[in-house]
């Protein structure tokens, strides 16, 4: 009977997928590098809580490792670093390769913009002596879990004037913050009858911001205008100039370690962060490549990738055009033989709500970057499905690298599904598939994710670029 046993154990190990935790596929070194790279992760997440802080965060980063802003028409050699700001939004870094352009770039594409409460363009407004701001969500949220929360706001506001003031309130310990107020149980019968989806409606999502009235007893709506003259000596703003404003509501908390053993991070906008961290990580650590990197930050993922600065836009096609003519070759002919990973994050599995999860095909945490071969909802819609040749590709390029990764589908078929920016880039004529970070909690104001699988995301990153 043993040695029957050993003998399937054996066949077994050699036959069946093996998924064993990352924690017992790395040495003691690695798991210190994986926490030392933790903590440079949370402090970016910390000062780069929008799209706009994160492109000045990474610009900062590329410039303080010798990349150059790039105007169409440089001179172009290998080894030359360069990056292109689209409109303070979004970036796409490069690094020329000794290779010739023709052969093709290695891409990867994160967003930078997360799931938030953006401020109306008319949303200051007075009630029953309160002063709040109408909001209007951005990307899809669980409405009910953006309430009773401290909220920061971050933007622009651009004056009549031309002139603009940029506005971050509610990040220091001493500024003040904002919050969504929501209904005490006492009173809530009627609110716990709706279904989840309308227990807090948009409508609802209404930032508190003062209650003192300016001292005069004639003037009505007097805690508004006490705002607006704060707002006026502050900023220097009127009221009319919110319409050309664009103010970002986020949750005010600091990244923080999660657990006794500190294996998890908790924080705002891991989605899609903690894939564009070590995306920007990889190409700012990656020297002298043999393909040219192409690594892109994008905006607007959240709310379906529209816009000038989101990749439904032509800017990454553009960009990698300037460089190809640089470089005596055509936008398409690059595009046609480049690669890409689309650098964005899963759910994992989570304990508590394993019924939307098919557990042969879910992500699970600390069992590394997660390889997803198609997203998309109902049968494979809206998604690029990654050919089996390119998955294999991956799959071996990974495994030759010690990098541990995954695969998981996003949720059971049928349970809902989502997209990514992959099926955008792969429209270009480039193999994509996505790759990134396994989330609990994902679109809450406060998510999870494994330091493990955050580094694997960056060691991942760097094989791929490097190869
Ligand atoms: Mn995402
Ligand atoms: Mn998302």
């Amino acid at each position: 009977m043993e040695e029957k046993n050993s003998v399937s154990k054996e066949l077994k190990e050699k036959l069946f997928l093996q998924r064993k935790n990352g924690y017992r596929r790395i040495d003691a070194e690695e798991e210190k590098a994986i926490f030392v790279f933790a903590e440079d992760y949370k402090r970016f997440l910390d000062i780069a809580k929008t799209e706009r802080e994160a492109v000045i965060e990474a610009v900062k980063t590329l410039e303080a490792n010798g990349f150059t802003e790039y105007k169409k028409g440089m001179k172009l050699n290998a080894g030359d670093k360069i990056y292109r700001n689209n409109r303070g939004k979004a970036v796409v870094a490069a690094v020329i390769g000794s290779a010739p352009i023709d052969e093709g770039v290695r891409l990867c594409a994160a967003h930078i913009d997360s799931p938030r409460l953006d401020l109306k363009q008319n949303p200051l407004y007075e009630d029953n002596e309160l002063a709040l701001f109408k909001t209007h969500y951005y990307g899809g949220i669980k409405k009910y879990q953006w309430t009773t929360i401290p909220m920061s706001l971050h933007g622009v506001i651009v004056k009549a004037d031309g002139t603009s003031v940029t506005v971050n309130i509610g990040e220091d310990e001493n500024d003040p913050v904002f919050c969504v107020t929501d209904l005490l149980p006492h009173l809530a019968t009627e609110q716990m009858s709706r279904t989840a989806a309308k227990l807090v409606r948009g409508e609802d999502l209404n930032l508190l911001i003062g209650s003192i009235p300016f001292r005069d007893d004639e003037a009505s709506e007097a805690v508004k205008l006490n705002i607006m003259n704060l707002l006026f000596e502050k900023y220097g703003i009127t009221e009319d100039d919110f319409i050309s404003s664009e103010l970002e509501a986020v949750p005010a908390f600091k990244a923080r370690d999660i657990g006794f053993d500190r294996s998890l991070i908790g924080g705002y906008g891991h989605d899609d962060r903690c894939c564009a961290f070590p995306a920007l990580r990889a190409v700012v650590d990656c020297a002298e490549p043999v393909h040219t990197v192409v690594t892109v930050l994008t905006d607007k993922e959240e709310t379906g990738s529209d816009g000038n600065t989101g990749l439904c836009s032509a800017y990454l096609k553009y960009f990698i055009a300037d460089i190809a003519e640089t470089l005596g070759s055509s936008g398409r002919s690059v595009l046609s033989a480049s690669e890409c990973l689309s650098a964005d994050v899963n759910a994992a599995f989570d304990p508590t709500f394993p019924e939307v999860n098919e557990k042969n095909n879910a992500a699970f945490v600390n069992k590394g970057v997660c390889i997803t071969k198609y997203t998309g909802a109902r049968g494979k819609s809206g998604t690029s499905d990654a050919s089996a040749e390119f998955a294999g590709r991956i799959r071996r390029l990974m495994n030759s690298k010690n990098v541990v990764w995954q695969t998981g589908e996003l949720g059971k078929v049928d349970a809902g599904g989502g997209g990514t920016v992959a099926a955008y880039i792969a429209n270009l004529d480039v193999d994509t598939i996505d790759m990134g970070v396994p989330v609990l909690s994902m679109h809450a104001p406060y998510e999870v994710i494994s330091k493990l699988d955050l580094y694997m995301a960056y060691k991942a990153f760097a094989a791929f670029i490097a190869d």
